[in-house]
């Protein structure tokens, strides 16, 4: 359990959706707001959110992603 090299596997980044989808279908790794090159887990849920990723998310607000509304963003419970 402590190999020293998962210890960003421990944590959910955002990353677009799109790219998500994308990863979860050939397996390729992504770019996290954070800049880290990650490969999305099945179950982000289980684990808590990157600190920088949320951070990055939060600061970008709700403006500036003028087609993002009605989808699915992460928010709420
Ligand atoms: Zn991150």
């Amino acid at each position: 359990m402590s190999h020293g090299d998962g210890d960003h596997e421990r944590f959910a980044h955002y990353v677009q959706k799109d790219k998500i989808m994308a990863s979860a279908l050939d397996g390729t790794p992504v770019v996290a707001l954070c800049g880290k090159v990650w490969v999305p887990g099945r179950d982000p849920k289980k684990y808590p959110v990157c600190p920088m990723c949320k951070e990055i998310y939060e600061s970008m607000g709700s403006g500036g992603d003028d087609k993002g509304k009605g989808g699915d963003k992460g928010k709420g419970k």
